[in-house]
């Protein structure tokens, strides 16, 4: 066993997960790959939970942020202006927003996922002067008070350990017997049903931790459609479904649908540095200075990285690229699915969001086990782990894509035996 696995079991709480999925110390990473202490290559499918969308130690990332450590630039300093992050919110509406077409103010709320969240469904209360969130069967949102309130993971909101409130849970659009919007526009019409009109809905367009469940476009529409209509608020996590995950940059953009806030982190830094932001409507910029704030807000070390991670963007060909890999990653699990029946397998996602649920229990959790042996990093999703879940970086050359397919095919032929 090695010290250093030693010296957490010893001294660090148990309230961690990964080191049962990913049982050794490591050391070093570079775009797609991870090495250990005893020096094994790993190919990561995994991308840090979708925080590294453009792999480990992208050197032109790399090397602007080392140029702006020898130059002293600011680290730390709250909500102060600094070039940092005027470069970042510049560059920011001129590539990304501006060509979508896409009207939005720009606020950090803290440095991670559950920030975003956070302020989202406290902007929305504020906004409107309601109290309610719907949300939705299968959703994460995060781990502080109001996120795991919205989260619909019974097992993560037994953390808290007391019923979480205001929130009314809908079924999300993986029910194929079941009109969930149609059930919801009866609830809204009828006053007397109980359920108050909500300040805002939060969706993930694709569910992450709940199992990669694509919604459809259509149900995304009405879903906005009737937010417009209650004038409830539409707030789109895109935490882990952004940033090009889902294959452009924003995960509603196929759907061409506005939400009214949207809540970015994970890959948003480009680097593995904490970097979260929350975009909302110009007219939803009510709150007085002071009334949402915090210590590491806009981390001027994740600006750096962030604006560089953005030139990815300017190259027309990147979104092809991910496009033209993704058809390879479908090609290739639909024919695990069908090579293989006795997985019960059934390929789901969207874009450099997917995965593989099998009806048989246990399976999901024995192919990434595999996989972790034969040098593949890649986890489970899903409320029983039922589904396993692939992300690799979106620049992973192809030949290393096709690399790892080949892995988790071999993973799966042994686990089915
Ligand atoms: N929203 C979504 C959709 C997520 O997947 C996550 C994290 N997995 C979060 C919010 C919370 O982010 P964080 O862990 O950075 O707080």
């Amino acid at each position: 066993m090695s010290k250093h696995i030693d010296i957490i079991n010893k001294y660090e709480s148990v309230v961690r997960s990964y080191v049962r999925n990913f049982p050794t110390v490591f050391t070093k990473a570079k775009k797609h790959k991870m090495w250990d202490e005893s020096g094994k290559e790993y190919l990561d499918f995994f991308s840090g939970a979708g925080a590294l969308n453009y792999g480990h130690n992208d050197d032109k990332m790399k090397q602007k942020l080392v140029d702006y450590i020898m130059e002293d630039g600011i680290t730390h300093s709250l909500d102060m202006a600094s070039i940092a992050k005027a470069d970042f919110i510049e560059k920011f509406q001129e590539v990304i927003l501006k060509p979508r077409e896409l009207d939005y103010k720009m606020m950090f709320p803290g440095p991670t996922g559950t920030n975003t969240v956070e302020s989202a469904l406290k902007l929305a209360r504020k906004v409107t002067g309601r109290t309610d969130i719907i949300s939705f069967t299968g959703g994460f949102h995060g781990m502080t008070i109001g996120s795991l309130s919205v989260t619909g993971n019974s097992m993560k909101r037994q953390g808290a350990g007391i019923p979480l409130q205001n929130t009314v849970t809908m079924a999300y659009d993986n029910y194929v017997d079941h009109d969930t919007l149609v059930y919801l526009e009866r609830f809204l019409e009828d006053n007397g049903s109980g359920v108050a009109i909500p300040a805002a809905m939060i969706v993930e367009t694709v569910q992450g931790e709940g199992g990669i469940n694509a919604a459809r476009f259509e149900w995304l529409k009405k879903i906005e459609e009737i937010c417009r209509r209650w004038g409830i608020l539409l707030i789109i996590d895109d935490v882990q479904a952004g940033v090009g995950r889902t294959g452009t940059f924003f995960s509603f953009e196929a759907a061409g649908i506005k939400p009214d806030i949207v809540c970015l982190s994970k890959s948003l830094s480009g680097y593995g540095v904490p970097l979260a932001v929350t975009l909302i409507k110009p007219e939803l910029d009510i709150w007085k200075p002071g009334e949402h704030n915090g210590t590491f807000r806009g981390n001027n070390h994740a600006f750096v990285t962030a604006t560089a991670a953005l030139d990815y963007w300017e190259d027309e060909s990147f979104e092809q690229s991910i496009h033209e890999k993704s058809e390879i990653i479908y090609a290739s699990l639909q024919k695990i699915v069908s090579d293989y029946p006795e997985l019960k397998g059934e390929v789901r996602g969207r874009g450099f969001m997917v995965g593989i649920a099998s009806e048989v229990e246990g399976l999901a959790s024995k192919v990434a086990e595999k996989c972790f042996a034969k040098g593949l990093i890649m986890e489970t999703a899903g409320p029983n782990d039922e589904v396993f879940k692939l992300f690799p970086p979106l620049t992973i050359p192809k030949e290393d894509l096709e690399k790892g397919l080949a892995i988790i095919e071999e993973s799966v032929r042994d686990s089915v035996k």
